[in-house]
């Protein structure tokens, strides 16, 4: 059976650290619809340079213009037995389309793993924050810091503090989470398909919690 599990949770809440854990243990890949706007950026796609205007003052791109960038990625082959969506769906009619697009490819949601963070501790993640723009594998400079400062363990790429990230934007992003993503949990938990995690304890314990649900979907 194939495995499409969602990732919910706003800004910082380690939906990105906790993401190769759940792809692993399924053998799925990791569709994040943030690190797809900043791939066509980085390439300078229209598509990118339409995005970025939205994500740099923390906006929602348009769920138009989401949901096709999404649906192309998900009918690529490696996406057969499933996908973990992390950032995606972000709004009720994009969840809504998800769900047409896997009811055209036979499949549905199986999960929504919903990461809990309260907003205090999103803004200290997120200010010590640092990606690598070369694999999207993320560090903190105090909770999660990579073995040399500010060099990627995996692939040794310098790296950065996303645009994003700065306070004022943080706090934008997290309003727009809670008027236009947080309806969400009570769309999936109506399914009764949503399984709540707490966020706010170590990257360790939320990665042993996420471990012990998915021993009952293999
Ligand atoms: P998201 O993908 O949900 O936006 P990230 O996975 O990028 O969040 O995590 C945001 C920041 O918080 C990163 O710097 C990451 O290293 C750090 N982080 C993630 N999970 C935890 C945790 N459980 N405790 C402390 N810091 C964390
Ligand atoms: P993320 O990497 O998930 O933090 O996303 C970074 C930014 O990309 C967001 O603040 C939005 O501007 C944009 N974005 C990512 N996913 C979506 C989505 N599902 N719907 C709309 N905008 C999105």
């Amino acid at each position: 059976m194939a495995h499409f599990i969602v990732l919910l949770g706003p800004p910082g809440a380690g939906k990105g650290t906790q993401a190769a854990t759940i792809c692993e243990a399924l053998e799925i890949p990791h569709i994040s619809s943030g690190e797809l706007f900043r791939e066509h950026l980085a390439k300078q796609t229209e598509l990118g340079k339409l995005a970025d205007g939205y994500i740099r003052c923390g906006q929602l791109v348009p769920d138009e213009i989401t949901v096709r960038m999404v649906g192309d990625r998900l009918k690529q082959p490696d996406c057969a037995n499933g996908a973990l969506l992390d950032g995606f769906p972000r709004t009720i009619p994009q969840a809504q389309a998800l769900d047409d697009l896997l009811a055209r490819m036979g499949a549905q949601v199986e999960m929504v793993i919903s990461l809990e963070v309260p907003p205090e501790i999103l803004v200290e993640r997120l200010s010590g924050r640092w990606s690598c723009p070369n694999c999207g594998r993320v560090y903190h400079e105090k909770n999660n810091p990579p073995q040399r400062s500010g060099v990627c363990d995996r692939d040794g790429t310098l790296l950065i503090q996303r645009l994003d990230d700065r306070p004022e934007t943080v706090w934008q992003r997290i309003e727009v989470y809670l008027s236009r993503t947080q309806p969400l949990v009570e769309y999936y938990r109506q399914k009764g398909i949503l399984v709540n995690v707490d966020g706010a304890r170590s990257i360790e314990e939320v990665r042993q919690s996420i471990l012990s649900i998915l021993a009952g979907v293999r």
